[in-house]
């Protein structure tokens, strides 16, 4: 016999983990930022969170679909995504997805080489391409710098050569790098992008739109070393606004623009509900004591980003006063599994136990696509949703103070348990 009762579901607890999604918040997000560029054709990056509710509320909303593989271009499909706003925005595809793509009624593919505009020639005859140019991703958190797109003089050479091929040399693409903070960094981008359109127009090659990628910032990031990720998002669309329209009077002509934001659209609007494993002291081979935070929840199993970003974190119910600084890591038998070192501590309550809640805020980006299938036995994050959230809750959801945090905190719990009533009673019907 054990000698002590675990509390009623100290151990469910940790299977129970589960990441959250405000879809409502994902909504006001899409809805904003049209409001905000009402001459948008904002097509969500499926990579960023491929989970069918997420994409059913974008596409209600009004969403296209950046997709960059066959099953996602199918997912958008069965959602109810409009063929004709779907784009295969991956320059990297094999004849046989180029085929399957155009079969499906794809028309519009991504290129950065002379073999991929060949490749769409031939198998995805007639189709729209696109050419990307490469960027450096300076001012990014991730920039997207040498495995997509090319120089400019290849660039034109490769529109050329779609127009040669048979295929209409459609647009520009681009991606100035995710989570891109500076505003500086779109202004600049704008003006290659004239230079490129008015080299592409002496060539007869009139652009029918511009593919203005990802990048668009979460708002509730740290720095791994903890500094707060704020940019400055007004700036960031007041530069695309007037890069829009600075480059049709630079061109005299009229454009589309495609926005394929992921993160931006999602990372506030998710948190993820895991447990403290243990918090525990030891002597590291140096001598020194150090604090170790070991969470259910990791690098494997959804928090990937922890490699750049830091997520906020809330306890509930510990006295956010009394604090020690920890190295937080993942559960699995990895040296990857940790999200920072002795030089960068987070401080976290020192009454924490075995079995304790934590919640992760801003992880609805990248969490539910950047997960192992069960590394070391844990499974990927259970997935809940919440629809009705008052209007504050997604603005809240990304300030710092943390008594507020922890007042909305209160506010997910019983607004979760609610879902997973509604879950269940799905799941019997
Ligand atoms: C990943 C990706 C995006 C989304 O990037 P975010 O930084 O998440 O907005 C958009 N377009 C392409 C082509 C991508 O590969």
């Amino acid at each position: 016999m054990l000698p002590y009762t675990l509390s009623q579901d100290a151990d469910v607890h940790c299977a129970d983990d589960e990441i959250i999604f405000d879809l409502d918040g994902i909504q006001r997000q899409f809805c904003r930022l049209q409001k905000e560029i009402p001459e948008l054709d904002i097509r969500f990056a499926i990579k960023s969170c491929p989970v069918n509710e997420v994409l059913q509320t974008l596409v209600s909303a009004g969403a296209g679909f950046d997709a960059a593989s066959i099953a996602e271009i199918k997912q958008a499909l069965a959602i109810g995504g409009d063929i004709q706003r779907i784009h295969y925005g991956n320059t990297i595809k094999s004849d046989k997805q180029i085929a399957e793509a155009h079969q499906l009624g794809v028309r519009d593919f991504a290129a950065d080489s002379r073999d991929e505009i060949l490749a769409i020639a031939r198998f995805a005859p007639g189709s729209r391409v696109f050419c990307r140019l490469a960027t450096d991703g300076k001012g990014a958190v991730y920039g997207l710098s040498r495995k997509f797109g090319s120089s400019v003089s290849a660039l034109v050479e490769n529109l050329l050569l779609a127009r040669e091929s048979g295929l209409v040399p459609a647009g520009i693409s681009v991606h100035i790098g995710s989570q891109q903070m500076s505003d500086a960094a779109w202004t600049a981008l704008f003006e290659r992008l004239g230079k490129v359109g008015q080299e592409l127009q002496r060539l007869g090659i009139r652009l029918e739109y511009i593919n203005l990628g990802g990048g668009l910032p979460a708002r509730g990031y740290s720095t791994k070393a903890g500094e707060p990720l704020r940019p400055d998002l007004e700036a960031i669309l007041l530069a695309i606004r007037n890069g829009m329209q600075n480059l049709q009077q630079q061109l005299k002509q009229n454009l589309r623009f495609i926005l394929e934001p992921g993160r931006f659209l999602v990372a506030d609007f998710g948190v993820i509900r895991a447990h403290v494993l243990r918090l525990s002291q030891r002597v590291q081979p140096e001598g020194r004591e150090q604090h170790w935070l070991f969470l259910s929840c990791g690098r494997f199993n959804g928090l990937y980003e922890t490699d750049a970003l830091r997520y906020q974190m809330i306890f509930p119910g510990h006295d956010s006063t009394d604090t020690v600084g920890c190295i937080v890591a993942g559960p699995t038998c990895d040296s990857d599994d940790v999200f920072n070192d002795e030089n960068n501590l987070i401080s976290v309550p020192r009454s924490l136990k075995s079995g304790d809640e934590v919640w992760l805020l801003s992880c609805g980006a990248y969490s539910t696509s950047y997960t192992t299938v069960g590394f070391n036995g844990f499974k990927p994050l259970k997935r809940s949703f919440i629809r009705d959230t008052g209007t504050q809750l997604a603005e809240q959801t990304v300030l710092v103070d943390s008594a507020r945090h922890m007042q909305e905190l209160a506010r997910w719990s019983s607004l979760t348990n609610i879902a997973s009533e509604k879950r269940s009673q799905a799941g019997n019907a």
